[in-house]
């Protein structure tokens, strides 16, 4: 994944003031890759590995993250700000009916999305009512209609056999306008026009659209598209955007395995936003779009971007190094703050599992996975069973003390000395770490 390969690139940096100019070279190489992987195209993964770079040259080097993690950060980042930012809403109309006309190539998944819609609309009081203007297809009616039905929302359509030898019968601009009408009539606030598609782009069918929507005019037209077609989303978004032309985008089928670099494509090619994600058979599996969330899936690193904010937050590098420097300078780390310290690791940890992702932490993977955290129990047992001197000075536990404080708490004499010299070592670290290097927060680590 991106993450194991930024860590390899960044494995011999730690502590620089700044990025240099290789480092950065070395990165965009393995963000392009992984953009092109996720089927972004090419232009738009050049133009944004240039933001990334520019960026990435310009801020200092982060006390919380390593290199490879701050990399990971500002590409998440620079992702979410291109998908969209916020999510944009629907614009509703002022008065009358709004009117949403869906278009997109054949098998995008239109008249599927057309019901969920209605369904997620319904669910926020709305009183939606179906179109079926898509009569080019054999069936296409009847398959809004048995969407329609699961839903529980009407479904407008030309009554079938009337006439001009098209499967279903009428004229698709007609059965819009009528619709309008209809919608007016029995008072639904949301219509939603299913149109037809072809398997390719197709001049017919394009003027088709462009009449129903001069026709009903809609609030807003949804360019449908299946994420599913990678880098032929982008010829696909951008004959919709000038046979008929749309205000936002919908990607559907988020359920495979596509990594959704259409969305990018797309939205940075045509400007347009995706609004709505669509993700599998069933009626509720819709959500408005989330850019963080794509972001994540094109990047491919869920629980990174997770880690990422929660190691933020969980060491303030920068006090934690300046806390550790006084320590070592004091020669005055005790007992007392190791033990702090493994209280600390502990709140971490629910996150000891994932912390052997974090890109530098593989060094610690194993004792993560072997983690025990009845381990810090018996550190603190055998610690509090310990004067208050000795924690101060544990060089003044000698044998007849250890033999008391094992007791005490209920250990062996062997536990204890493992304890005391676990202790020294995390002394060292800690001095270490002050010099500049390693990783704050992690000394003492049971293992
Ligand atoms: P249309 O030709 O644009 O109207 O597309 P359809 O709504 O008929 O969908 C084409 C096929 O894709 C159907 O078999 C749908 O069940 C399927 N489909 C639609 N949306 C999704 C989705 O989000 N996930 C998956 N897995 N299949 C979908
Ligand atoms: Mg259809």
């Amino acid at each position: 994944t991106l993450s194991d390969r930024l860590a390899d690139t960044f494995k011999n940096l730690r502590g620089k003031g700044r990025l240099s100019e290789a480092d950065i070279d070395a990165t965009a190489r393995e963000i392009r890759i992984a953009l092109l992987e996720a089927d972004v195209a090419l232009p738009v993964v050049k133009e944004f590995v240039g933001a990334v770079k520019e960026r990435a040259r310009s801020e200092e080097v982060s006390g919380a993250l390593n290199p490879a993690q701050q990399i990971i950060k500002i590409v998440h980042e620079e992702l979410v700000t291109i998908l969209g930012g916020e999510t944009r809403r629907l614009r509703y109309a002022k008065s009358g009916p709004t009117v949403i006309m869906l278009a997109g190539l054949q098998g995008a998944g239109k008249t599927t999305l057309a019901a969920k819609l209605a369904l997620w609309l319904k669910e926020q009081d709305k009183t939606p009512m179906l179109v079926a203007a898509d009569l080019q297809r054999p069936n296409a009616v009847q398959q809004l209609q048995v969407n329609g039905e699961r839903v529980g929302v009407p479904v407008f359509a030309p009554e079938p056999g009337n006439a001009q030898g098209i499967e279903h019968g009428g004229d698709p601009v007609d059965v819009a306008r009528r619709s309008i009408e209809e919608a007016r009539r029995k008072l639904h606030d949301v219509v939603i026009i299913d149109t037809a598609g072809r398997l390719g782009v197709d001049e017919t069918l394009m003027q088709q659209a462009a009449d129903i929507r001069d026709a009903v005019q809609p609030d807003e037209v949804l360019f449908v598209v299946d994420a599913m077609i990678g880098q032929d989303a982008v010829t696909t978004a951008r004959a919709f955007l000038d046979g008929v032309g749309y205000d936002g985008v919908v990607l559907t089928k988020l359920d495979g395995d596509a990594r959704g670099g259409a969305a990018l494509s797309i939205r940075s090619l045509t400007g347009k936003p995706v609004m709505f994600a669509s993700s599998g058979e069933k009626m509720t599996d819709f959500d408005l779009f989330h850019p963080d969330r794509m972001a994540s899936r094109i990047l491919d690193m869920g629980d990174m971007l997770t880690l990422i904010e929660q190691a933020e937050k969980a060491f303030d590098s920068e006090q934690s190094l300046k806390a550790a420097e006084k320590l070592a300078t004091k020669g005055g780390f005790t007992l007392e703050d190791f033990l702090q310290q493994m209280m600390q690791i502990r709140k971490l940890g629910s996150m000891t599992k994932i912390m052997g992702m974090l890109p530098g932490m593989g060094q610690f993977r194993d004792q993560l996975e072997n983690f025990d955290e009845r381990e810090i129990d018996r550190i603190q047992a055998i610690i509090q069973s310990m004067t208050p001197a000795e924690r101060d000075n544990p060089k003044i536990i000698d044998g007849s003390r250890r033999a008391r404080i094992a007791k005490g708490s209920g250990r062996q004499v062997s536990d204890v000395n493992q304890l005391v010299d676990r202790f020294f070592e995390a002394r060292k670290m800690m001095e270490q770490m002050a010099r500049g290097g390693g990783v704050p927060g992690m000394p003492g680590m049971p293992g």
